[in-house]
């Protein structure tokens, strides 16, 4: 097995050479020609039941070259079977939690915090689950007959709070675990390799890691991604190749972008503990490009005062980002649950970008001072 960032350049172009193309081809259409209708019905049998039947699509919902290029690519660095891609982060929770429902278990156990709009997806039962959320150390007790799902992500959004996957897939016995890997990255954590049996990402983040596209992927084995696929071919949530091609080419660079992230972040964690602006900063064990901390000050003073690093929500992109998550990415959240969850009114997120550390450090430096 060749190096992470080896694969992470070669992965899903293997044909490249053969076909005498260097980039990606960039395939847009929405339907393919056939004139053997009868094969196209079979391939159609094939594909409603969820199959990745050779050859070409039969239409753009049902799969896409471009895109199935970054689906290859994406399990393989997970160290998956398959994967299959959504129009964005919160379209394949969508699609993992109706895979749960398809099958009859309609219970979802979930562990806080997640993502605003995770918990609120979970916690409203828009697509008909029922959610017990509980600690790791309480997940046996929550499990039910019934229980189709275990939901968790580490390290999580917006805290950082890290779970031991092992220890939790262990106790989820058959029941599927899922993490949400968008914090950490086939870089620096490969779910499965613990006992995970489904991963999923919001691609908007590192994956496409420009701030310039949609997209979710879930990594898992052959069966899940044959009913994600038939959910996807039902609802709809279908990524675009155009997004396809981009999560690709993001991959190559993914692991030097997170890595040269890191190295900053981690820097800007030690001397965010030494400011006396800042209360507590939480830095994963794991490592990675995002700080959270919790100032002294006035938080929306903070974020209004910083001029090199940009004030905005989401992360994962070329430049920092930084943002206030009980105001903007967890304000969907009902504040007890927030702040029972480690998210206080306090705390800043920081997803840490790929500038020079001194100039980061001076503009937090007098951003703090601001507040
Ligand atoms: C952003 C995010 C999501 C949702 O992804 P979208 O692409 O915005 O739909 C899910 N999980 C985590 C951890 C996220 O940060």
């Amino acid at each position: 097995m060749t190096a992470l960032r080896t694969r992470a350049v070669h992965a899903g172009r293997e044909d490249l050479t053969d076909l005498g193309v260097h980039a990606v081809p960039l395939d847009l259409s929405t339907t393919y020609p056939s004139r053997d209708s009868a094969d196209e019905a079979r391939r159609i049998d094939e594909f409603a039941a969820g199959a990745v039947a050779p050859g070409m699509p039969v239409y753009g919902r049902i799969g896409n070259p471009t895109v199935e290029r970054f689906e290859k690519a994406l399990a393989e660095l997970e160290g998956c079977a398959e994967a299959v891609a959504f129009a964005s982060g919160m379209a394949a929770v969508s699609a993992c939690l109706l895979s749960s429902v398809a099958q009859g278990k309609r219970h979802v156990v979930a562990v806080r915090p997640v993502y605003g709009c995770s918990d609120h997806l979970l916690g409203s039962g828009l697509l008909g689950t029922e959610v017990t959320w509980t600690t790791p150390e309480d997940l046996a007790a929550a499990l039910r007959p019934d229980t189709g799902l275990v939901f968790v992500e580490t390290p999580a959004n917006p805290t950082l709070r890290e779970v031991d996957i092992a220890a939790l897939a262990e106790t989820c016995g058959d029941v599927p675990l899922l993490v949400d890997n968008t914090f950490a990255t086939p870089v620096l954590q490969r779910p499965v390799r613990h006992g995970a049996r489904i991963v999923l990402h919001s691609a908007t983040k590192f994956l496409g890691g420009h701030g310039d596209v949609m997209g979710g992927v879930v990594a898992c084995d052959a069966e899940e991604a044959g009913r994600l696929r038939q959910i996807r071919f039902a609802t709809g949530g279908v990524l675009h190749p155009l997004a396809g091609y981009l999560l690709l080419r993001g991959l190559s660079t993914l692991p030097l972008r997170v890595g040269a992230a890191a190295a900053t972040a981690s820097v800007l964690a030690e001397r965010l503990a030494a400011h006396p602006a800042v209360q507590a900063v939480h830095y994963p064990r794991l490592g990675g490009p995002l700080v959270a901390f919790e100032v002294d000050g006035d938080p929306h003073a903070l974020i209004g005062a910083v001029r090199l690093v940009t004030p905005a929500v989401s992360l994962g992109s070329v430049d920092t980002l930084i943002q206030h998550p009980a105001s903007i990415s967890h304000r969907i959240v009902d504040a007890a649950d927030r702040h029972g969850a480690g998210v206080t009114d306090r705390l800043i997120r920081m997803s840490v970008g790929l500038e020079d550390v001194e100039d980061l450090w001076y503009d937090l430096d007098q951003a703090l001072k601001a507040c």
